[in-house]
């Protein structure tokens, strides 16, 4: 007999369940509805996609790409790893095959491992099958070989969006082109509250390539628009949700250049090098790494040393402080509010220019709901044509967790009427009640055996019901109804066709 076993979701995983859920719905409804008013349409793109889609637009060096990624081979159907001897030989014989045709990986790396497990095995057969070392060589190459494509389960979704941007030439659309999308997204993190493996994201895109005779310093104005509308976007949204203690804070990183980012970069560095004694591991080792991180340390020890560091502001370039200025500007034009940090960072070089991260209430360390920024160049170093962009991702789970703090959780669902009914000839008209109260829009709750009537209300109460329709022999045959209310008890009589009519007045006044 098979083990009992209980199965449990993966740590870090979880279930939602209503009546949670009605509030996730919410959320994402109202996003749906707010996106919608600036003009924003959704895109659903994949839950994975090669793995060098994500090292090459979030970064190689992160820690997203670096170790948080659940990656795996996405082996053609023909092939399966051998599993006992007899397996070998065809087993070559499709890897040959397969990355001859550029199924598999044909890389030189790749057709050295299939190289060496032919040699291997052809050792093998030729010693009469006794020679161990070479079925043992064998054994290690055939696992070695890579089956793949390599694919990973999306850790955002920028990536994404400006891969579909690129294969579909929406550069050929009216521009800008405002994409959001929303769904789950894949980090291998420590679990803790607020910090999932499995967690949600609902973001927004704004994609723009760059026409003949655009680009430059006269662009400045524009995009410092697009940046605020953006931004304002988000704030609507938060509001329409009744998010508390919400607070945006925003930043200039710069561009790429010498005279702007990477001035200060270089004098931050030297900055770091002097104070590296009394800074910690982590960030000693982002002075060589990714010295701008440092200005993320949450540790308590380094932020006096922080605080005293040079600020990013007084090394932007006269492009990027117009830009920053303007995006300011215009935030005040649309009566946001926000709060300037100079140490808001995102590490990337591709990042540009205005960064903004949102907090709320409730959330204790982890209180980030929302990350953005300006990535111009990501759109083309995925392949495509020079594209502005400017985006953000809100982090679901946090926005949820934070509401529910805040008692804006949802409500279990209730019915609306509950059908009580007792005879044969009552379940075929309590079939066609409920098929008519469903259609009206009711909640229903339509029991699948007949029960006594005390039984049933009994029932009806549990569920949360407003109104029970009792339905008997006396109903039957008179065709009028009794309705009760279950808060008073209240009990009447209406007429069969009069039902919808009377439940309409009596649930919306
Ligand atoms: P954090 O600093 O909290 O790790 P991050 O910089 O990694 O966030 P982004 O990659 O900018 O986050 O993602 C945007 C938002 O997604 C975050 O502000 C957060 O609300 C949410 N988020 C990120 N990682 C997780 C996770 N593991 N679980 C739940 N939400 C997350
Ligand atoms: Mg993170």
């Amino acid at each position: 007999m098979a083990e009992k076993k209980k199965f449990q979701a993966i740590k870090g995983t979880r279930d939602l369940l209503p009546p949670e859920t009605e509030l996730w719905n919410r959320v994402e409804q109202t996003a749906r509805e707010v996106f919608g008013t600036f003009g924003f349409g959704e895109i659903r793109p994949p839950i994975f996609e090669p793995t060098e889609l994500f090292a090459r637009a979030v970064g190689g060096e992160t820690d997203i790409v670096s170790k948080e990624m659940y990656t795996f081979e996405d082996r053609p159907l023909e092939v399966d790893r051998p599993r006992v001897m007899g397996d070998f030989e065809p087993y070559l014989m499709t890897v040959k095959k397969l990355s001859e045709s550029g199924s598999i990986p044909s890389t030189t790396e790749n057709l050295e491992k299939i190289k060496n497990f032919e040699t291997s095995w052809e050792v093998f057969t030729k010693s009469s099958w006794t020679d161990v070392h070479s079925l043992m060589e064998a054994e290690f190459y055939a696992g070695e070989i890579s089956l793949g494509p390599d694919v990973s389960l999306r850790p955002e979704a920028t990536a994404s969006v400006c891969r579909a941007y690129i294969e579909h030439g929406m550069h050929a659309l009216p521009q800008p082109v405002k994409l959001y999308y929303m769904g789950p997204m894949f980090r291998r993190e420590r679990p803790q509250k607020g910090r999932y493996r499995q967690f949600y994201q609902i973001g927004a895109e704004v994609l723009e390539t760059l026409q003949p005779g655009q680009g430059g310093a006269k662009d400045i104005p524009k995009d410092a628009t697009v940046d605020a509308e953006v931004i304002e976007m988000l704030m609507t949204f938060f509001a329409r949700l009744g998010l508390e203690g919400v607070q945006l804070e925003i930043n200039s990183i710069g561009h790429a250049a010498d005279n702007c980012r990477r001035g200060y970069v270089q004098k931050l560095k030297m900055a770091l090098e002097e104070v590296k004694e009394q800074l910690g591991p982590d960030s000693q080792r982002r002075i060589e790494t990714n010295p701008l991180r440092v200005l993320d340390s949450k540790l308590e020890r380094e932020q006096a040393i922080i605080a005293g560091l040079p600020k990013i502001a007084d090394h932007l370039c006269d492009d990027c402080k117009k830009q920053f200025a303007e995006v300011k500007r215009q935030l005040g034009l649309r009566g946001v509010k926000y709060q300037e940090n100079w140490r808001l960072v995102r590490g990337l070089d591709y990042y540009m220019r205005t960064t903004f991260e949102i907090t709320a209430r409730g959330l204790g360390s982890q209180n980030a709901v929302c990350g953005g920024g300006r990535y111009d160049g990501l759109v083309e170093l995925l392949g495509g044509p020079p594209t502005k962009g400017i985006g953000f991702a809100i982090g679901e789970d946090r926005l949820i967790l934070s509401l529910q703090e805040a008692g804006k959780g949802g409500v279990a669902q209730g019915r609306d009427v509950f059908v009580a009914w007792m005879g044969e000839k009552a379940q075929a008209t309590a079939i066609g009640a409920a098929q008519k109260l469903r259609a009206a829009g009711f909640r229903v709750e339509l029991p699948p055996v007949e029960q006594k009537f005390g039984k049933a209300l009994g029932q009806a109460d549990k569920l949360g019901a407003r109104y029970a329709l009792i339905l008997g022999d006396d109903e039957i045959a008179t065709g009028q109804w009794t309705v009760k209310t279950l808060a008073s008890g209240e009990q009447r009589k209406v007429a069969a066709q009069d039902m919808v009519k009377f439940l309409k007045g009596e649930i919306e006044e």
